[in-house]
């Protein structure tokens, strides 16, 4: 009984996750990728959980590839979180609402960030509205998990090494039973 809702999460990644992320790694491949980065670099199991689940609203029908194909931003971090919230509480949610901010953000503020960004990175913020100015920096700044977001965001840059190893989804299946708000 406990278990049933990590295997309704896991679901879409079983029928979905070989889709492309757009670089060469797929959807599995990336989400595994950001989570063991997230956990080697010792963030908290609810910023771990965030990592491994960030891109969860791309594994529904067509939304991975909308913005190739479509040219259309298809609001994954808003449906993501949106699905999400009936497991899990902001402290999973919020940095997942707020990683496509946090590229807007970091293009502002980081010199040199928006330069390295992978070309479906590049294609995707124009869609999403490019860079943040000022003003929109500091209301991002302001928001409760923006810091959690900008960390998400510099592993979901990263998790895109074609035939890195990771540990696999079941690994996360108890991480995920103890975030879990249910
Ligand atoms: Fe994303
Ligand atoms: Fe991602």
């Amino acid at each position: 009984m406990a278990a049933s809702f990590v295997d309704e999460i896991f679901r879409p990644y079983a029928e979905h996750g070989g889709d492309f992320y757009g670089e060469n790694v797929t959807q599995l491949e990336h989400a595994l990728q950001c989570a063991m980065l997230a956990a080697e670099e010792g963030a908290s199991e609810s910023l771990v959980a965030a990592a491994l689940l960030h891109d969860y609203g791309h594994l529904f029908e067509g939304r991975g590839d909308l913005a190739e194909t479509l040219h259309r931003d298809a609001h994954h971090e808003s449906h993501g979180a949106k699905s999400l919230r009936r497991w899990f509480g902001l402290e999973v949610t919020g940095p997942i609402a707020l990683h496509v901010a946090a590229k807007r953000y970091l293009c502002t503020t980081d010199p040199g960030y928006e330069a390295a960004l992978s070309p479906a990175s590049i294609l995707s913020l124009e869609l999403q509205g490019g860079r943040f100015t000022t003003a929109q920096c500091r209301h991002f700044e302001a928001r409760t998990f923006a810091a959690d977001a900008v960390r998400l965001r510099r592993w979901d840059d990263s998790g895109k090494a074609v035939g890195q190893e990771t540990p696999g989804l079941e690994s996360y299946r108890a991480l995920l039973e103890r975030v879990a708000r249910i």
